[in-house]
């Protein structure tokens, strides 16, 4: 031993404090995790300090003596057994296991401790675990019952690790399994071989688990430097594990764009960095997050009645001004809303929906006000959710549904096409209407392989009912501004017509005026690589926006579609009446086509036909039937 090479040893010192220079010049991160990372490193660092004290002490036995020396390999040992369980320790609270509560666990790891110090103390006269005589280091049967409970320290963190897998995330577990592997390998070597090199391996897992888990720079956010959205999920996560009550403020900055434009990005940066800071220094003392471009939440576990205080608050912070760094002064407005968790939400996932729900509608009804979302009505929200679930469960078992309502040609006298549209039966909430589940998609996006599917749909009824042989030369789909807004949503749509043999000029896309007016660079892409594909397009809902003309003639239109609204208005009313006439007009001089959407009596048919619209849909012919139904409709002579 005394003629051990200390290289590794001394690496791993320097790896360590270079560790621990990293861990305090960071934000500390208000979890247990990160305590007990601490607490691993001065254990690692203390096991291999007492590594190379001892081995100098056994090169210069004959000044320190014998007694001294062997005392201080029986720490070292200490030390370097103990690493399995501080380590075990942290997997736990990596784990959101709380160990003080179950108590197992906590003797477990109180006897495994005891068992170390009893071992090793009575070694010193018993000399039952180790030895070192004549220079030579040699280990004794009771060394094994201390392995055992290395060996069983292992295996608890290797069954939390599965068993907790979706605490872990799977790329962090990975590295980590992979140094653990080499630090077994290592105690052997180091058991059989006498390589010093435990503790360098041990330093490498803590250099890794800096890394990937307790790096408090991948947590927060670079402008505010406050900690960010993931970190968030991780700690109210913990929170909510431990049943601990809290509240939330969030702190919604009001047209904070208007600021950006105003002063520029980078006087908006250093505004939102003063919010975070002014929040992160509050009485209160919580922890500030700042979620998405101008929200923070400030999350208080300690004195929650002071609550609607703390909001009020802030709110008066707002009534003054923040100053740039060049001291011109800018008066900013927030929203604010607060929750208290578990009792308005019981789970992360509610408490954001809630949260968000809650922020939206005070933004629109009480701006710069104070908000507690217990006063709310949250019935449209938890409606919204079940809504969302049905769309999952529909969307997973493939059971939306797609019908299709005929669309008369005047000129033709058939039913020349047809409108897709989409329809979810629920089992517990019926059918709902997709004017109330398609914002929804929309909302949270799984619009985009909702649309997927319903022009696969479309597709594959084209191709199986040859709709070629029909009078129908083409199907008008919906497609939402989200679905425009994916790049490479165009690749994707050729890409299904494709699939199923389709060709361009057998689908018709819908777009409403909202999509296009100030629409993006990749919306705009899309649909001219769409239009270059071949597929024409239809703007849906004219008149119920504020499109203008000269907007119409510059988007590749064939089609407009005017608003069942204003078609009903119009026979409501004698001015509506005259202005539908003479849009149409209007219209028809640019040379475009329109269809009359809404249509439900003989009597609208007539006078919509008389006033020059080529096209005629609404519930007078058919109304969105299924594809069989709508084959047999094709058969029938249509009602003129
Ligand atoms: P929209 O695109 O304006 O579709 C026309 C709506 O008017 C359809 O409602 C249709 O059933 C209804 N309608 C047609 N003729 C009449 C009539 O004579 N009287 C009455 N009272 N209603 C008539 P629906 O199917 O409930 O769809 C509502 C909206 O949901 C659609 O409005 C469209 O914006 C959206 N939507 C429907 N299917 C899809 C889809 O596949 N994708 C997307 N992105 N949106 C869809
Ligand atoms: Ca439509
Ligand atoms: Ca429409």
């Amino acid at each position: 031993m005394a003629n051990w090479n200390l290289s590794f040893d001394y690496a791993a010192v320097f790896f360590l404090l270079l560790i621990l220079v990293w861990f305090f010049n960071e934000k500390m991160v208000p979890l247990r995790s990160h305590r007990a990372f601490l607490v691993l490193l001065i254990n690692a660092l203390a096991s291999t300090v007492l590594e190379i004290v001892t081995t100098w002490m056994g090169r210069n036995m004959d000044t320190v003596g014998y007694n001294a020396f062997f005392f201080a390999l029986t720490l070292s040992n200490f030390a370097i057994n103990v690493t399995s369980v501080t380590f075990t320790f942290y997997i736990l609270q990596l784990a959101h296991i709380d160990i003080l509560k179950n108590k197992l666990q906590h003797f477990l790891f109180r006897a495994a401790i005891a068992a170390n110090i009893v071992v090793l103390a009575l070694n010193l006269r018993l000399h039952w675990a180790f030895t070192f005589e004549d220079g030579v280091y040699r280990i004794s049967y009771a060394s094994l019952f201390l392995y055992a409970i290395d060996a069983v320290m292992l295996t608890i963190c290797v069954v939390t690790m599965i068993r907790f897998r979706k605490n872990f995330q799977f790329l962090r577990v990975l590295p980590l399994i992979f140094t653990l592997v080499f630090c077994v390998i290592m105690a052997l070597l180091q058991l059989i071989a006498y390589i010093p090199m435990l503790n360098l391996m041990i330093t490498s897992v803590c250099m890794t688990l800096f890394h990937y888990q307790q790096n408090a720079g991948t947590v927060t956010d670079m402008v505010t430097k406050q900690f960010n959205r993931r970190f968030l999920r991780e700690y109210l996560y913990s929170i909510f594990s431990e049943k601990k009550p809290f509240g939330v403020i969030a702190v919604a900055m009001d047209d904070f764009k208007f600021i950006n434009r105003t002063y520029g990005a980078e006087i908006g940066d250093d505004l939102l960095f003063q919010v975070g800071k002014y929040l992160g220094g509050l009485r209160a003392s919580g922890t500030v997050f700042r979620l998405g471009s101008d929200q923070f939440y400030l999350v208080i576990d300690k004195r929650l009645s002071q609550l609607p205080f703390v909001a009020e608050e802030i709110r008066e912070r707002f009534h003054q001004p923040w100053f740039t760094q060049n001291g011109t002064s800018v008066m900013m407005s927030a929203s604010l809303c607060y929750i208290e968790c578990p009792k308005d939400a019981d789970s992360y996932d509610s408490m954001i929906d809630t949260l968000d729900y809650s922020v939206s509608f005070a933004k629109k009804t009480k701006k710069g006000g104070i908000t507690y979302v217990g006063d709310l009505d949250l019935s449209k929200l938890r409606q919204e959710k079940r809504i969302e679930k049905a769309i999952q469960l529909a969307m997973d078992r493939d059971e939306l549904m797609v019908y299709y309502q005929p669309i008369f040609s005047v000129e033709q006298g058939v039913y020349n096409s047809a409108e897709a549209l989409v329809r979810l039966n629920d089992e517990t909430l019926g059918w709902i209407s997709p004017e109330d589940f398609i914002p929804i998609a929309e909302k949270n996006g799984m619009i985009v392989e909702m649309g997927e599917m319903i022009l696969s749909k479309v597709c594959r009824f084209i191709r199986d009912f040859r709709l070629s042989d029909t009078t129908v030369q083409y199907i008008e789909v919906n497609i939402s501004p989200v679905q425009l807004r994916q790049p490479g949503f165009a690749g994707k749509f050729k890409q299904i017509l494709e699939d199923n043999n389709v060709k361009p000029q057998q689908i018709n896309i819908e777009i409403t005026e909202m999509t296009t007016i100030n629409s993006s660079a990749i919306v705009q892409q899309n649909i001219q690589d769409l239009v270059d594909f071949g597929i024409t397009f239809s703007l849906d809902d004219y008149g119920s926006g504020n499109a203008n003309i000269d907007y119409i003639n510059h988007m590749p239109f064939k089609l407009i579609k005017i608003d069942k609204y204003i078609i009903w208005d119009s026979f409501k009313s004698r001015k509506a009446g005259i202005t539908l006439a003479y849009t149409i007009g209007m219209l028809n001089a640019l040379e475009l086509c329109i269809v009359a959407e809404g249509v439900e009596t003989e009597e609208m048919r007539e006078h919509l036909t008389k006033v020059g619209c080529h096209y005629l849909q609404g519930w007078y012919y058919s109304k969105a039937v299924p594809d069989q139904e709508f084959i047999q409709l094709l058969r029938r002579p249509v009602a003129h």
